[in-house]
C-alpha cells in the first residue's frame, strides 16, 4: 500500500491510495461517512419566536450549522457514564437571544453563544433566519456527539469520493495525429506537440472514455489498474480532514479487534 498527497489543507484532501481493493477503498469512505462522530446541535429548546420561521425549521437549520468539535474530552450520550441524562462530557449548552432593531434583521450562526469555547460554529457568518424589527427569538440549543449513520448532520465532511487512478495510451503505429481526441477531451489531457501524443495532468481524467470513442482507428485506450484510488475529501470543518481519516481508521482497527476478541471465544 501506498499513499501520495496531491493536494493538502486543514479541510481539503485529494491524495492516491495505491495497491489496495475496491473493497478496502469503499471501507475507508463508509467509515468516514457514517462513524466517525461530530458535534451537532440535536435538541432545540424555543424559549420565545416571533419571528416568521417556524420553531421546527429554526431547530432544522440550527443543526446542520457546522460545530468545532473536541472528540478528545467528549463522548457520544448513549456512552457516556451518565447513562445518556446529558452531562458535560456528552453535551454542550449553546444560547440564542436576538430582537430585530432594524427593520430586516439577520440572525447569524455567530450569534450562538456557547457554554464551552471549544465547541462554536466553526464559520461565523451562516445566516440562520430574518426577522423584521421589534421581532424576537430566544432558544437554548443543546449539541451532542452523533454519527452520519444516525442523521447527515453529524457527518464530518461534505464530500469524500474516490476514482479509479486512469491509465491513458496511445498506440503510435495507428495514431494519425489527427487531433480529434485532443478536441473532444473535456479535461485538456491529452496534447500533440511535434509530432508526439501524449497525456498531461492524468489524475484529472474523469475516465469518460470519449476520446476512446471519437478515435476510428483504435490509437487510443483508457484503461485503469483496478487497485489504485484517488480520494477526494473536503471537511465541514467540525474536524479536520487528517482528524477526520485517523478516527476512521481507529474506529476500523476497533471493530476488526473486536471482531477478532468475538472468534477466539468461538
Ligand atoms: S483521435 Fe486517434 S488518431 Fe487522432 S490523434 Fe487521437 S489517438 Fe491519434
Ligand atoms: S477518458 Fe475522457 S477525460 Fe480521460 S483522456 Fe479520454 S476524453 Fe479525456
Ligand atoms: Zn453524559
Amino acid at each position: 500500500m501506498e499513499l501520495e498527497i496531491v493536494e493538502q489543507s486543514e479541510n481539503y484532501a485529494k491524495f492516491i491510495l495505491s495497491d489496495v481493493t475496491p473493497t478496502f477503498a469503499n471501507t475507508i469512505r463508509r467509515m468516514i461517512l457514517s462513524e466517525v462522530p461530530t458535534m451537532a446541535i440535536d435538541e432545540v429548546i424555543i424559549i420565545e419566536n416571533t419571528t416568521p420561521l417556524y420553531d421546527e425549521i429554526v431547530a432544522h437549520r440550527l443543526g446542520l450549522i457546522p460545530l468545532k468539535t473536541d472528540l478528545e474530552n467528549f463522548v457520544r450520550p448513549e456512552l457516556c457514564s451518565c447513562g445518556g441524562q446529558g452531562c458535560t462530557s456528552c453535551e454542550v449548552s449553546l444560547t440564542l437571544e436576538k430582537s430585530g432593531e432594524q427593520d430586516v434583521e439577520i440572525v447569524f450562526s455567530k450569534d450562538l453563544l456557547s457554554q464551552d469555547p471549544k465547541i462554536v460554529p466553526v464559520y461565523p457568518n451562516i445566516p440562520v433566519l430574518k426577522m423584521a424589527k421589534d421581532q424576537k427569538i430566544f432558544l437554548e440549543a443543546i449539541a451532542r456527539l452523533g454519527r452520519g449513520l444516525d442523521h447527515a448532520k453529524w457527518q464530518p465532511i461534505s464530500t469524500v469520493s474516490y476514482k479509479y487512478y486512469p491509465c491513458v495510451e496511445f498506440n503510435l503505429n495507428n495514431c494519425t495525429f489527427c487531433g480529434d481526441c485532443v478536441e473532444v477531451c473535456p479535461r485538456d489531457i491529452i496534447k500533440i506537440e511535434d509530432d508526439e501524443i501524449k497525456a498531461v495532468n492524468i489524475i484529472n481524467c474523469s475516465l469518460c472514455n470519449q476520446c476512446v470513442e471519437i478515435c476510428e482507428l483504435d490509437a487510443v485506450n483508457v484503461t485503469t489498474t483496478g487497485k489504485d484510488f484517488i480520494f477526494i475529501i473536503e471537511s465541514t470543518g467540525a474536524l479536520t480532514v487528517k482528524k477526520t481519516l485517523i478516527k476512521a481508521l481507529e474506529l476500523l482497527k476497533e471493530k476488526t479487534e473486536e471482531f477478532s476478541t468475538l472468534v477466539e471465544e468461538f
